[in-house]
Order: C-alpha cells, then structure tokens, then sequence
C-alpha cells in the first residue's frame, strides 16, 4: 500500500492519519494553510477524552470513540503527556429528565463505556461533585481531559522522525485529478501525489468542491464559547458536570470541566458564526455568512430550531442569563465567579440540503482522493482510531 500521500489539514485528524502512514512506509506531506498545526478545532476544543455514552450504539462515532480513547491515552502514556481521568457525571436535575439519562445509560452499556455507574443516591452524588445539585447521574470515571494541541504536536514529531514533512503556510487552493494522479497546488507549491486526503475540518467542503464532491453536506459554522470559573473557585467542580443532553444536539446544555491544567471552564454554548474561523460576533465574513444564508438547509434548520437559536445567542450576549443556567447545576455559583470569556471554538458541523444534522462521521471518496466530510467531536477523542479506519476502508481502495 506504499506511495506518496498528500495531506491536506494539520488539525489532529490529518496529523494522526499522516503518523499512521509514515509508520506504514508511505512517503507523507501534509499541507497546512496556518503558521501553526492545531490552529482551528484541535486548539480550540474542550480537551476531553470523551468515553462514548451519548453515541448511537454501532456508529461509526460509537466504535470509533471507544478505540480512540484507549488509542489516545496510551499514547500520553508513551509521551509522557498529561492525561487524567478525572471522570463525568451527567446529571439530571429534577425527574422530568429521568427518562432521558435512562436512555443515556441504556446508550452508554451498549456501547461499553467503562465502569459506568449509575446514581440515584444524592449522598453518592455529593461524594462525588460535593456542590452539584440534582436527584440523579451516570458517572464515567474513566473520561478524562488533555491537551489535543500538544497531543498534536508529539504526534508530528514522529511523522517528521519517520520521514514525513509537514509543510506550514501551504493553503490549497486547487486539487486536479491527472493520469490517475494528483495535481496539488498552492500558493507557494505544486506537488503530484498517488492520493490525497481532505482533513480539512471548517474547510472540509470548500475543499471538497475542488474535487467535484458533491456540495453536500455542507459546514455551517457554529461557535462555541467558554466562560472561565475564577481561579479561587475552582474547588466548586472536581472533574466533570454535564447536563442530560437532547441526543439530537448532545452539545447543547451548560457543560463544566476540570481542564489538564487544573482551570475550570463553562461551556461551550452554539451561537452561528459569522465565519467559519471567527472566534467572537466581531469576527465575521460577508462571504461565509452570504454562503450559509443560501444554503438551502439553513432555511428549515433556522425554522425548526430558532427558538433554541434565540436562547443561545441571549445567554452568549447577555451574562446573567447564561449564569441562570449554569447555577442549576451548581446553586453556590454566583455571577463574579464567572470570570471571562475564556475563548471559543467552531464546529465543523456537517448538515444537508434539507437542513439535517449528518450525525455520523463521514467519508467521500472521489477516485484518488478521500474526503474527511464530517468530523465533529468527538472526532478528537477518536483521531487514532479514525486514521486507522480510513486507511483499512478507502486507502486500500487506492492502493497504487
Ligand atoms: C468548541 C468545541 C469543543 C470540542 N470539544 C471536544 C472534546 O472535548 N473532545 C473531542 O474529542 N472533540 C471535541 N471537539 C471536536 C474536535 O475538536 C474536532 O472534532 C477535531 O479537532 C477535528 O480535527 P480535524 O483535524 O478534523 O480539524 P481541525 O482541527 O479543524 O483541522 C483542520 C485543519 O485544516 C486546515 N485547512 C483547512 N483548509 C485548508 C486548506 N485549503 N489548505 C491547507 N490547510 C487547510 C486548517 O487550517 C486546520 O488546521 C470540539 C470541537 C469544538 C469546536
């Protein structure tokens, strides 16, 4: 299966593909538009080490996410990279939402998360996350937080030691299929490969048109943003707390986490972004924003959902009402200990012409180059694993 592999995106999922390769033998460029790897998602997430509970039992984001934590933490291991399971307990506040972590636990036995525990004991509770309120949990012990920057980066230097080269400020701007080959071109380079692979994240299917790939799905950018708990007070979360999701949208709600480096942030909340990379309402573009509004999903997504729309955008503009929700959850909280905005992320989500969600991760394969359509979270958790089933799924396909 050796040969020469372009890929395109140094975010976690291109560089643990790029790894995955070099260790193979195949001879490895990846091409990334910033001056930095981990520039977009993979350095603006949540760093968790997600275990699998909300996941439709045998997706691909299900058997993906189960492999890919072991993957990921026995990497740290051989690292020597932070990793601490400092464990997640989803829970619900009062009993209309009972029969929703019911259904989470039922999804979290099927899909194996590991020594799952469910609480309905309010002392055990306490034990657990003493200033949490709430009348019952699902407690995953073994999820846990990281650094996926750094994790980013060791990961590199073994594509580097094994003769990869990772080529920055190299944004593709044409992909053209040639006697069975590959015609990368960039600004600053021309490059001819046996195959490609698209791990473009927010760009995936601006990338993708290069390719002729149908324009669906398409990412409508969704930011994601956090609020830092102060520093002395901290002590109010020991890992994780995380509402009962809608398993329609399981990134809604008021999440607190216990980060690597021991700070505490909320979030993230969904607000549309005015940009596939803005990171605050004062980024924006009138192109990407232009291309959203015409796409014809957006119309019947905005129709169906703008009342969850609304409550998004108030609580990411207006402080008191986003400290409503979070105080739920931990009723000692008070506004000041929210302290800022600790930055944000956007999502590369996927979503088709009639305005669904593309749930699970997906690949387009267009002759030599394969295309990475969707990789939300947790596709960081599952970056090794995902490498590992694009090269058994579709690269052998291309095999040169
Ligand atoms: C707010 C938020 C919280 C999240 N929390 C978690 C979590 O806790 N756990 C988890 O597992 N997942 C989480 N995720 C999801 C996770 O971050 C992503 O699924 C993962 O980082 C995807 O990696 P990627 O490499 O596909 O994309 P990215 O990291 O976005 O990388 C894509 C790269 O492609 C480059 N690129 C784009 N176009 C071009 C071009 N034309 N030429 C060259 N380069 C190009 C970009 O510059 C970028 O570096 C979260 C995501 C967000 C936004």
């Amino acid at each position: 299966m050796a040969g020469t592999t372009g890929i395109i995106g140094g975010g976690i999922v291109g560089i643990a593909l790029a790894r995955a390769l070099t260790q193979r033998g195949d001879q490895v460029t990846v091409l990334e538009k910033e001056a930095r790897l981990a520039q977009h998602q993979t350095g603006h997430n949540s760093g968790v080490v997600h275990a699998g509970l909300y996941y439709k039992p045998g997706s691909l984001k299900a058997t993906l996410c189960a492999a890919g934590r072991v993957s990921i933490r026995e990497f740290c291991e051989e690292k020597g990279l932070p990793y601490r399971e400092v464990g997640k307990l989803v829970v619900a506040v009062d009993e209309t939402e009972l029969s929703a972590l019911a259904e989470i636990e039922r999804r979290s036995i099927e899909n194996g998360v590991p020594d799952l525990d469910r609480i309905d004991d309010v002392a055990r509770l306490r034990e657990i996350e003493p200033h949490v309120a709430g009348v019952a949990a699902v407690h995953s012990p073994r999820t846990a937080v990281v650094d996926y920057a750094t994790i980013t980066e060791a990961m590199a230097q073994d594509v580097r030691a094994a003769g990869g080269a990772i080529r920055l400020g190299h944004e593709v701007t044409g992909i053209r299929h040639e006697n069975g080959r590959v015609r990368v071109t960039t600004p600053v380079s021309e490059d001819v490969f046996e195959r490609v692979i698209v791990c473009a994240g927010l760009q995936s299917d601006v990338v993708a048109r290069f390719v002729g790939a149908d324009p669906s799905p398409k990412i409508l950018p969704f930011r994601g943003e956090y609020w830092e708990l102060k520093s002395s007070r901290t002590d109010l979360v020991s890992g994780m707390i995380y509402p009962v999701p809608d398993p329609r949208f399981p990134f809604l709600g008021v999440h607190f986490t216990r980060g690597v480096y021991d700070n505490v942030h909320v979030g993230p909340n969904a607000v549309p972004a005015l940009r596939r990379e803005g990171y605050s309402w004062l980024q924006w573009s009138v192109k990407d924003t232009w291309e959203s509004l015409r796409w014809p999903g957006a119309w019947p997504l905005a129709k169906q959902h703008w009342r969850m729309g609304v409550d998004e955008i108030s609580g990411s503009l207006i402080k008191p009402l986003y400290f409503q929700k979070a105080r739920r959850f931990v009723p000692e909280l008070t506004m000041t200990d929210l302290e800022h905005k600790s930055g944000a992320g956007v999502r590369a989500q996927a979503w088709g012409r009639a305005g669904e969600l593309l749930d699970d991760f997906a690949v387009d394969q267009v002759g030599p180059v394969t295309v990475l359509r969707n990789a939300p979270s947790p596709a960081a958790t599952s970056s090794i694993a995902i490498a590992e089933y694009v090269i058994e799924h579709y690269l052998a396909r291309t095999s040169v």
